[in-house]
């Protein structure tokens, strides 16, 4: 009787996969954004490069890790050789630069915790966060491009669950939720596992890719077309990952042990990182370990009342797409 349900069960999660797919392709950013944003890149690029000629800049984020959304806002690394530079000179003096031309909304905020510079270019209407040297973000973002060009799934689940999570509420760091960042990391974590697993953990395999920053080593496999195959033997639609994916985080994730870790492709123990009790305003109630700096949990910002709220919303996404008729709006009811 139990598998004949789960049966069941099945094959009606299968018919929601033709309306997930087009959800994720109504959320892919048409080709001419990318042209505008090159063309802002351009800009910007000659602008930094008369005051600063040896200075680099960088998109990072989902603009370039391949899980943005149309119309998002645009992320950018200036990386600046120097380590001890003062960050908020060169935020102040980059910030005089682009207002003198024309950029619009320019404002230096140099008191957040990731300083930046914001702006609005009024030719392609594009914004854009400008940080500096914070190359570890760019080396992350490529990771996880590199990852998305394995199998098309993982940027089809990650779509689903960053317009989730959008929709709910619950992708504001401010308030005690996941970044997108997060959501990307366990969707990659969960295809790991997935048995026949569905992608490869990059960082364990021989690197191909290796770069040093801040003393923090970041090797991987990166040849991803080498690895186009590789989760063909599991036939999951996205339908079904969706429907397992918040089935985990509702039913089966060990919040009081477990650490999702893509660096190593496993479930690794809280124990084992010393994430077992609150240190400072880490709480270690939700572990994603940081894929590089792997002393770092993306789940530091859940406090005890957001992690109510973000796992009963694991559970009402999960208890929607089992019982309820119309999942496909459901789901992303605005809260
Ligand atoms: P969105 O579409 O919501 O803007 P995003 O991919 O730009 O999504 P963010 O969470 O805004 O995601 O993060 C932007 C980038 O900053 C990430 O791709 C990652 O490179 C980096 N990043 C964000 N949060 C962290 C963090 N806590 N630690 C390290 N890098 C981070
Ligand atoms: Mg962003």
């Amino acid at each position: 009787r139990n598998y004949k349900r789960q049966m069941r069960c099945r094959c009606d999660i299968e018919r929601l996969n033709a309306p997930f797919l087009a959800i994720v392709e109504s959320l892919i950013p048409a080709e001419e954004e990318k042209a505008k944003q090159n063309q802002l890149l351009t800009l910007l690029e000659k602008l930094i490069c008369r005051e600063w000629p040896e200075a680099r800049l960088y998109l990072y984020g989902s603009c370039a890790n391949s899980f943005g959304f149309s119309n998002s806002d645009i992320d950018l690394c200036l990386a600046i050789g120097d380590a001890d530079i003062n960050k908020s000179e060169i935020l102040i003096k980059l910030a005089d630069i682009l207002q003198s031309d024309n950029l619009q909304n320019v404002q230096a905020l140099t008191r957040a915790r990731v300083p930046i510079v914001k702006l609005m270019d009024p030719v392609t209407g594009i914004s854009c966060d400008i940080c500096i040297n914070n190359v570890l973000a760019v080396v992350n973002t490529r990771l996880l491009r590199d990852y998305a060009r394995i199998d098309a799934r993982l940027r089809q689940l990650a779509f689903i669950v960053k317009h989730w999570a959008k929709s709910r509420g619950v992708n504001e760091t401010y308030q005690g939720t996941l970044s997108s960042y997060a959501y990307v990391l366990m969707c990659i974590h969960f295809l790991q596992q997935r048995k026949p697993a569905i992608l490869p953990c990059l960082q364990g395999m021989e690197a191909t890719y290796s770069v040093t920053i801040d003393n923090v080593e970041c090797a991987y496999f990166d040849q991803v077309e080498m690895l186009r195959d590789f989760g063909s033997r599991n036939r999951e639609t996205v339908a079904q990952l969706v429907w397992e994916f918040f089935n985990y985080w509702a039913y089966r994730h060990d919040y009081t042990d477990s650490v999702v870790s893509v660096r190593t492709g496993n479930i690794i123990s809280k124990r084992a990182k010393d994430w077992t009790r609150r240190v400072g305003n880490d709480r270690h109630l939700i572990c994603i370990e940081d894929p590089f700096e792997v002393s770092h949990d993306l789940g530091r910002v859940v406090d005890k009342y957001s992690i109510k709220v973000l796992r009963e919303e694991f559970e009402r996404a999960a208890d929607i797409l089992q019982y309820d008729p119309n999942p496909c709006v459901k789901l992303f009811e605005p809260y």
